[in-house]
């Protein structure tokens, strides 16, 4: 197990039953992902260290879902619709439903906060941080800088969309940042998107590691 650095935040992503084989958008072997998340989680369960949840909070009939346009089936393509896509998704982790919930092996109380996300019906939210139109802010900033956060881990589900991006707007944002390789899982739409993502992650100066 890694050494973890003082002032630091675990962000676990989407954790949710929706997410996990059996649910309406699943990762493949993301339930093999749990134990290790619980067992890093306990680690920051410390006075300099926080563990904050993310969770994917769509309203019934949010424009992400394919069911919401006209001829469009999970996983085509959609384009000039500005914050979504690129592809569209199944029906998933629509508010107060079992799929939105955060499965119930994850040890939550380790956590101060979730963050939700995704829950304007016309934009989605791939990131912890913003909205996809990169304007509108979940509050996760803010909340990391006031517990005096420097360094931020990221997993979760799903490795090349939500962690993905989460990653991304923490560099952006002005923190270190770690991405832990073997506790994310990825959906790989479009073809190479996995490979894709970690080499975007590199260029940008992210750590990809593992624990
Ligand atoms: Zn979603």
């Amino acid at each position: 197990m890694i050494d973890i650095k003082r002032r630091s935040a675990l962000i676990v992503v989407d954790m949710q039953n929706d997410f996990l084989p059996g649910g309406a958008l699943p990762v493949a072997e993301g339930d093999q992902i749990i134990d290790g998340i619980n067992e890093l989680a306990r680690k920051f369960y410390n006075k300099d260290k926080i563990v904050i949840f993310s969770q994917d909070w769509h309203p019934e009939g949010h424009a992400s879902f394919a069911s919401s346009h006209e001829g469009k089936n999970p996983g085509n393509p959609i384009e000039g619709v500005p914050g979504i896509g690129p592809v569209l998704w199944p029906d998933h982790c629509v508010q107060n439903t079992y799929g939105a919930e955060i499965n119930e092996r994850i040890e939550k109380k380790y956590g101060i906060a979730i963050i939700q996300k995704g829950t304007n019906p016309n934009i989605d939210s791939y990131s912890a941080f913003f909205e996809n139109d990169k304007k509108t802010k979940t509050g996760l900033t803010d909340l990391l800088r006031e517990k005096r956060i420097k360094n931020v881990y990221v997993c979760g589900l799903a490795l090349d969309y939500c962690c993905f991006y989460t990653a991304m707007d923490a560099k952006s944002e002005g923190f270190n940042v770690f991405f832990i390789k073997n506790l994310t899982k990825g959906i790989d739409i479009p073809v190479k998107n996995i490979q894709n993502s970690l080499d975007s992650m590199t260029s940008a100066g992210i750590e990809i590691i593992e624990v």
